[in-house]
């Protein structure tokens, strides 16, 4: 078990005082389906939105392992999963490739808005004929001399209607297979971008998602993020980063489920004894203790191992599957405990439900989750 510092502890502890703030309307606004930039300004001077990067372009220079036990605390402490959502995903879709794979020049000029969060990241790969199967992206990028010219749409991009930088996975080979693709850093406000109507969603409703089109769009070579034909390289790492930091953050989330639960059932009367006092209830709050405490040590050992240089293909995928159908699950049997309270919206605990859900699609599907796992158990071939 990892036993975290004072620092460590102090830089958590710094986040919490700003929950209740950052907490404040999250119902209404889910209803409503609004980003708040109010909220993005706090979560800016909470300094989360610098943890990982290198001090040189404004970060803090943190290790993954402190990234995520501060963001664990976001879980815990936030009560807007939409907010929680938008902030994991500008930090993993732009700052971790650029901070990874990107230039000298790229860096200077982006990580440290980035790293502030003057700038709000998002990454575009899914088109719409299909994103498990990411190969078969068809938005190209063909050289025009020193440059390359962008043309093809892209859907699902998480922050997109608030994003100022985007990262887009474009095929600069049409017969490359894996090494045909290659990561842009782009500014939103590129000619020829045209950025889509927010969609509306079944959850995570505070974090605006939408298509992005690109017509002809001329940018530098410069722009390139890594090297040409290196785009899945750029993602996979990226994908790492961005299941352990979004999904730890669920963690956080189930904390606040399960002690907001133990309270209820044990104040919460019925045939004159506390409902927890009952198996049926008190089990789902086991449960709930147990799959709670199995997602936290899978993503701490997985980041852990990752940071060692082992290959965690497997576990990976496994933390992921763990942590998004536990979040589900115990999203769920919280509604289940709270009885009819639960399924009102003014509880906040519906909204949970709804969010979770995402979670099974995002960052690789469950399914393809699944495909994984088999494929190295030398199954499916
Ligand atoms: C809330 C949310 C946020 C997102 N944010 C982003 C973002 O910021 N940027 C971005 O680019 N994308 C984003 N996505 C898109 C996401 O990555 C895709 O939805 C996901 O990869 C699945 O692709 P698809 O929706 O096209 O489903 P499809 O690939 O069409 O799959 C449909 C169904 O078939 C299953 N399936 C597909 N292939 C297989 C197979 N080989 N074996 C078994 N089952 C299979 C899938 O699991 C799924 O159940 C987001 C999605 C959601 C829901």
């Amino acid at each position: 078990m990892i036993r975290w510092n004072a620092d460590q502890r102090a830089l958590r502890e710094g986040l919490a005082r700003w929950s209740d703030d950052l907490s404040a309307g999250h119902i209404d606004q889910d209803e409503e389906g609004t980003f708040s930039f109010d909220k993005w300004r706090m979560i800016q001077k909470t300094g989360i939105l610098s943890l990982p990067f290198d001090e040189q372009y404004g970060g803090l220079d943190q290790s993954l392992l402190t990234t995520m036990y501060v963001l664990e605390g976001l879980g815990e402490g936030c009560r807007d999963g939409g907010l929680n959502f938008s902030v994991t995903t500008s930090l993993a879709s732009t700052g971790v490739p650029l901070q990874a794979f990107g230039s000298t020049a790229l860096k200077e000029a982006y990580l440290p808005r980035i790293a502030s969060g003057e700038a709000i990241g998002a990454h575009a790969i899914t088109e719409a004929e299909g994103g498990s199967d990411a190969m078969q992206m068809r938005t190209r990028a063909e050289r025009d001399g020193d440059g390359f010219v962008l043309t093809g749409s892209k859907t699902f991009v998480s922050n997109g209607p608030v994003a100022d930088v985007v990262v887009v996975y474009a095929r600069t080979h049409p017969q490359g297979g894996a090494l045909g693709v290659t990561a842009f850093l782009l500014d939103r406000d590129t000619p020829g971008i045209t950025v889509g109507r927010p969609m509306k969603k079944m959850g995570l409703r505070t974090s605006p998602l939408s298509e992005l089109y690109l017509d002809e769009v001329r940018v530098p070579a410069t722009r390139v993020i890594g090297r040409v034909g290196g785009g899945f390289l750029v993602l996979d790492h990226v994908m790492k980063r961005e299941i352990l930091y979004s999904f730890i953050v669920n963690v956080g989330e189930m904390q606040h489920r399960l002690d907001r639960c133990i309270e209820y059932a044990k104040t919460r009367m019925s045939f004159g004894k506390p409902i927890g006092s009952y198996q049926s209830v008190a089990n789902k709050i086991v449960d709930t203790k147990i799959r709670l405490e199995t997602a936290r040590k899978w993503l701490y050992d997985t980041a852990q191992r990752l940071e060692e240089g082992e290959n965690v293909t497997v576990d990976m995928a496994i933390s992921k599957l763990l942590t998004s159908e536990s979040n589900l699950a115990t999203s769920l049997a919280a509604v289940q405990v709270f009885g009819g309270h639960g399924y009102m919206s003014e509880y906040g605990l519906e909204k949970d439900v709804r969010n979770a859900v995402a979670g099974t699609i995002y960052s690789g599907s469950n399914e393809i989750q699944y495909n994984r796992i088999a494929s190295m158990l030398g199954l499916g071939k």
